[in-house]
């Protein structure tokens, strides 16, 4: 499992970004990451599992 930090193209704030994988071949999809404070499209990552974001300051 992979963990970083991100800044919202937004509103500016830091959230957690949390991106796990499974070992299943060839079954990489495309996951989007929105912000969890204003849910702004941020990106997307390649994977076969699941892209999770949290908030670091509430
Ligand atoms: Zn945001």
């Amino acid at each position: 499992m992979e963990e970083y930090e991100m800044t919202c193209s937004e509103c500016g704030r830091r959230f957690r970004v949390q991106v796990t994988t499974m070992n299943v071949p060839g079954g990489k999809e495309r996951e989007e990451i929105y912000c969890p404070y204003c849910n702004a499209y941020n990106g997307y990552r390649m994977t076969s599992g699941f892209v999770y974001t949290f908030k670091i300051d509430e």
